[in-house]
């Protein structure tokens, strides 16, 4: 390296191969927060850039450290990207949920990698770089509560729609089908509301993604910490739109609501995934099945009256789901007063109970890996189902989500939305949510080849 030359640090977000997911809306693209987090913790002698496949292929770009995230449906294009670099002995690191939950795998591809959050080991990969002495692995402490800097947000391409925000992490739910528990805690941890909002004054977009796996919480310390933000924002004169993550309590305190539609609350997502009491118990989605299936209409009720729509994340092709099931999951999902449904795959994602108890009984089909975890982004069915041949059950829900996002069916959706909450917007939002999943279910859809 050359002396008194920057030294430049590349940061990728890496698609999915076949450009299927969130990718495919513009609207549905969502930030790369964990790089600008990264960006803001390297220090100031370094030179960062950031290449975004959400919005551009990657093209070969110099640099002297390369820095990867990734979820599983995109270490596969990380891990070939990485290749490009170690090929001409350029360091490259990498982190993210998946890479912190298969840390062996990882390193077999990358130089060196960074499990769990960022903040508390990244200045050690950096240092430990500039001293020619980079590990293998890095693994920072969880920091309570969270210390984390401003991101970069420049760095961001600057077609994104929704700008992203973390307030809150972990998750004490721990679903057997989620990996948020094992990654960012059990315990929920907060940033100081004063940076938050900090925060949220220098972005320049319209719209938030709150991207907190539970902006709620499930005590009453973090409800009320939770309306501590919202007043902040109220207070601040934010006047910024934003779409949130929750949990079915989110109606049990009702000024939670009130807030959250004060300081722009319009869509909530909550995951619904189930219609049936045996499926919930069987993930341990325990909250859904303390609270019952009847519980989810009074629920959006109660979301509504504040002028919130809902998007309701379900679950098609448990284990051990049949076609009569789907046609009821299809006829439940139709008939809910949730406005605009998520409608996902089961996915056995690494380091989750579910990926253990399916590898343990043999049942991952898709498990050439890493080539394989493409396959592992909710589009396609992985594993073998108890009762059905996979590609029967796949083709069978592939056919299913003609009738969830039916065109003439989500226009009437829309017009019950903004009858039921008063607010254009959130009939608006919801019917584009509806679009966009329509378009992603159908986009670009894997065809299974075994
Ligand atoms: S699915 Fe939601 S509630 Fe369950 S562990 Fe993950 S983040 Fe928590």
């Amino acid at each position: 390296m050359k002396h008194g030359r920057k030294k430049t640090l590349l940061l990728v977000n890496p698609a999915t191969k076949n450009g299927s997911g969130f990718i495919i809306n513009k609207d549905t693209r969502y930030q790369p927060l964990s790089l600008g987090i990264i960006a803001a913790l390297t220090p100031p002698d370094w030179k960062v850039k950031i290449i975004d496949e959400n919005f551009r292929i990657f093209r070969y770009y110099k640099a002297d450290l390369v820095g990867f995230t990734a979820f599983s449906s995109t270490v596969t294009r990380a891990y070939e990207l990485a290749k490009l670099y170690r090929d001409e002995g350029i360091p490259t690191v990498i982190g993210g949920i998946h890479v912190s939950m298969v840390p062996g795998e990882a390193s077999e591809f990358v130089d060196a990698v960074v499990i769990g959050e960022a903040e508390t080991s990244w200045p050690r990969v950096i240092s430990d770089f500039e001293n020619n002495k980079l590990q293998r692995i890095y693994q920072g402490p969880l920091s309570d509560p969270i210390e984390s800097p401003k991101p970069r947000r420049e760095l961001f391409h600057p077609a994104y729609i929704f700008a992203s925000i973390q307030t809150t992490r972990g998750c004490p739910m721990n679903c057997d089908f989620c990996s948020v528990t094992a990654f960012n805690g059990r315990n929920y941890r907060y940033r100081q509301i004063a940076e938050v909002i900090s925060e949220m004054e220098e972005i320049p977009q319209k719209n938030l993604f709150i991207l907190d796996d539970n902006i709620v919480g499930n005590t009453v310390q973090a409800q009320n910490r939770a309306i501590g933000l919202f007043k902040a924002m109220i207070d601040r004169g934010i006047k910024k739109d934003w779409i949130g993550q929750a949990s079915l309590n989110v109606a049990d305190n009702e000024e939670v609501l009130k807030y959250a539609a004060k300081s722009g609350c319009r869509m909530l997502f909550i995951g619904i995934e189930s219609e049936r009491e045996d499926q919930l118990v069987g993930a341990n989605k325990k909250l859904n099945a303390k609270m019952g299936v009847n519980s989810y209409d009074e629920v959006f009720r109660k979301i509504h009256k504040y002028g919130i729509a809902v998007i309701a994340g379900i679950i098609f092709g448990w284990e051990d789901d049949t076609i009569e099931r789907i046609d009821h999951r299809v006829k439940f999902t139709r008939e809910s007063h949730a406005d605009s449904i998520q409608s996902t795959m089961l996915t056995p994602l690494p380091g989750t109970r579910l990926f253990e108890r399916m590898k343990k009984e043999g049942r991952l089909v898709m498990n050439n890996f890493p080539e394989d975890w493409q396959h592992y982004g909710y589009e396609s069915l992985v594993f073998a189902p108890i009762h059905m041949d996979r590609i029967e059950l796949q083709d069978y829900i592939y056919k299913a989500y003609n009738k969830v996002y039916e065109p003439a069916f989500l226009k009437r959706r829309m017009l019950k939305t903004w009858w039921r909450t008063g607010s254009l917007t959130s009939a608006y939002w919801s019917f584009m949510s509806n679009w966009n999943y329509r378009r992603m279910v159908y986009g670009k859809r894997e065809k299974p080849g075994k």
